[in-house]
């Protein structure tokens, strides 16, 4: 019989953990073909997530929980949660019911056509403010035009992975994750199906815009060098122009002899380009300290208790 784990990311989620396993166990109930396994991660929960989990698996064997050593954010819990998964498929799924467990077997039809690679597509987004769909929209937009590889618009991390791609994961380090990249980067053939997005039940959201916007430079800096490459391109322009105004200006003064005159225009160049580098100088910094977080090759997480074991290594 084939196994698919449920890869389920928790942070303070004890409102909403027990409304997730009723739901979710209403629908796997329904299916008999398959084994199923609901892996919880609890990512440094500070309320009573690690225990709902407990008792979880204490009634139902199908529940396994894995506790990491603080909160480490849902791009690690996630990589966490994908090294302990030994499936012939997994699904991430937000605890929050955002992502409805009733496309499970719909995914499950299309793994088993051949896809490797069965994403949910949001058609509509509940609950979210149009500035935040607005601006979403926009990233994806950008970020299409300047990465090589092509980023699914309007797809989370709800989606069906074969063991292929699993493997394939599990061999990617790198500890500045963006994990929504990275499923696009492994490749393998990839089937998208829609979905209305539903508002989270309960619980608050864990993100805000300042969070959002780091993961949105990170997407940006870990798929792209495009930025360096427009500092390259406009540096030369600008040393370009500046070279044929600075023969003009030599041609003027041997005509026409030394005038003052100018202050204006002496200072819109200086500060435009002062601005300009100090733009790029900033660009320069985030691959700089991408390469720093990388190079001390520090492990991605630390667990502390896995299924009632302590993990002592
Ligand atoms: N999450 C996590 N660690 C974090 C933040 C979030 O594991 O540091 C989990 C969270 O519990 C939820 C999922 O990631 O299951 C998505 O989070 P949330 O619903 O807050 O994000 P949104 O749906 O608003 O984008
Ligand atoms: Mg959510």
């Amino acid at each position: 019989m084939k196994k698919i784990t449920l890869l389920v990311p928790c942070y303070n989620e004890e409102a909403v953990v027990g409304k997730f396993y009723d739901r979710v166990t209403g629908i796997l109930n329904d299916i008999h073909q398959y084994e199923f396994e609901i892996l919880f991660v609890n990512d440094g929960s500070k309320d009573g997530t690690l225990a709902l989990m407990k008792t979880l698996r204490a009634k139902d064997i199908r529940v396994s929980y894995l506790d990491l050593s603080r909160n480490f954010g849902k791009e690690i819990a996630m990589i966490a949660g994908i090294d302990h998964i030994n499936s012939d498929a997994m699904i991430v799924m937000d605890a929050d019911l955002q992502d409805p467990p009733e496309l499970i077997p719909e995914m499950i039809y299309w793994w088993e056509k051949g896809y490797k690679d069965v994403c949910a597509k949001r058609k509509s987004r509940a609950g979210e403010t149009w500035l935040k769909k607005w601006t979403s929209h926009m990233y994806y937009k950008v970020l299409q035009q300047v990465s090589s590889i092509p980023i699914q618009p309007d797809v989370g991390d709800f989606r069906l992975l074969d063991a292929q791609c699993i493997n394939a994961i599990k061999l990617i380090r790198e500890s500045q994750r963006y994990t929504k990249g990275i499923f696009s980067w492994i490749g393998f053939e990839k089937k998208e199906i829609l979905f209305d997005r539903d508002a989270r039940v309960a619980g608050v959201t864990k993100w805000n815009y300042f969070k959002l916007m780091n993961l949105a430079i990170e997407g940006l800096t870990s798929f792209t060098i495009v930025p360096l490459r427009i500092a390259s391109l406009l540096g030369c322009v600008l040393s370009l122009v500046s070279i044929l105004y600075m023969c003009l200006v030599i041609f003027k003064t041997l005509m026409w002899g030394d005038t003052v005159a100018g202050y204006p225009s002496l200072i819109s160049v200086v500060l435009f380009i002062g601005g300009i580098q100090l733009l790029f100088l900033g660009i320069m910094g985030e691959y700089i300290g991408r390469i720093f977080n990388e190079t001390k090759c520090r492990p991605l997480y630390f667990i502390n208790e896995y299924n009632n074991t302590t993990v002592k290594k």
